[in-house]
């Protein structure tokens, strides 16, 4: 693939009849942000603070949390930023943490169920992020979009989890005095998807966690080799879990991005375009070949695919449907 030009990674992925996607990239600390942002990277749409945990021997204090989101924000510069809190479990351990011994970890205390169980560690996460937002971040709409700092909850299952979060994240923003920031949640459990209009009610926005979602909804441990060519995020069961998703967001006007590695790929992210999602963020290297694809494309023929996507009995169908798309591009 020819090296796409600084000057158009710079241009947005607006499609050919007008319609902006957001471009965002999976960036877990400041330093990698000017590449993402050479990259065409419009902000970062998933800061993944496992890995604040995961690089150290030991739990990263309050300030030490603070100095790491305060440097985010500065180095985007007001560009959008979504934290996700901590989501240990699953494939991402931590020893120091001290955490039971779990039969089946992708099925256990992961994600929310951790922070709601450890207020010794979600409580000093929300202090360095409402920080960092009272002294970096002006007060922002609570809209969910185009806000510099948002904050996203990762593993939710339940309306009730999203509500005790919220709580909990009002009590301590009420006691640091930092302005409204939206509270956004990851889509990445079947169940979530399917009761996305009860949840949306109680949230600004969702992000879609396709790697997570496709696992689940597979039934595919996302780490085994053996399963993997199965563990496709374009099996029409996924696709329709996400049109659920857009559905539920809709209709109470919440914004959908989706941070899973299905984004970062050209043809996945035009369909994900299609069925309604408002912004994609990926691997910083991923962003030029997915702007330059959206930027070829009509949105009203990536509607017509992605609803004829999810009508498709398998994963290589959907995948067949990318020829027709290319060749009526050109
Ligand atoms: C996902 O599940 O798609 C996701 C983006 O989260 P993670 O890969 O960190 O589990
Ligand atoms: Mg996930």
């Amino acid at each position: 693939q020819a090296e796409i030009e600084a000057q158009e990674r710079a241009l947005p992925a607006r499609t050919r009849d007008g319609h902006a996607v957001a471009i965002g990239a999976n960036v877990n600390n400041p330093e990698q942000v000017p590449f993402a942002l050479d990259q065409g990277a419009e902000g970062v749409g998933l800061m993944r603070t496992e890995f604040l945990f995961l690089e150290r021997g030991d739990t990263p204090s309050e300030d030490d949390q603070y100095a790491t989101y305060a440097g985010m924000l500065k180095a985007l510069d007001g560009r959008p930023l979504i934290v996700r809190t901590l989501d240990i479990g699953g494939d991402k351990q931590v020893s120091h943490l001290q955490l039971p011994k779990e039969e089946n970890p992708f099925l256990g205390v992961r994600g929310a169920r951790l922070l709601l169980r450890r207020p010794d560690l979600l409580e000093p996460q929300l202090r360095a992020l409402y920080r960092a937002a009272r002294d970096h971040v002006g007060a922002a709409a609570p809209t969910g979009q185009h806000a510099p700092l948002s904050i996203m909850m990762p593993m939710i299952t339940s309306v009730p989890e999203v509500l005790r979060l919220r709580e909990i994240a009002d009590a301590i923003r009420a006691e640091i005095g930092a302005p409204y920031v939206p509270l956004g949640i990851m889509i990445e459990v079947p169940a979530a998807a399917i009761q996305a209009d009860a949840l949306a009610r109680h949230c600004d926005f969702f992000s879609i966690g396709t790697n997570d979602l496709t696992q689940y909804a597979l039934a595919i441990d996302r780490q085994n080799t053996e399963l993997a060519p199965e563990a496709d995020s374009l099996h029409p069961a996924v696709l329709r879990l996400i049109h659920m998703t857009c559905e539920g967001a809709a209709r109470h006007k919440r914004f959908v991005g989706v941070c899973g590695g299905i984004a970062g790929d050209p043809f996945g992210a035009c369909l994900l375009a299609g069925l309604g999602v408002h912004e994609l963020s990926m691997t910083p290297r991923d962003v030029p070949g997915v702007k330059a694809r959206l930027r070829g494309a009509d949105m009203g023929a990536l509607r017509a695919l992605a609803s004829q996507a999810y009508e498709q009995e398998d994963a290589a169908a959907v995948r067949a449907l990318e020829s027709a798309l290319v060749a009526g591009a050109d």
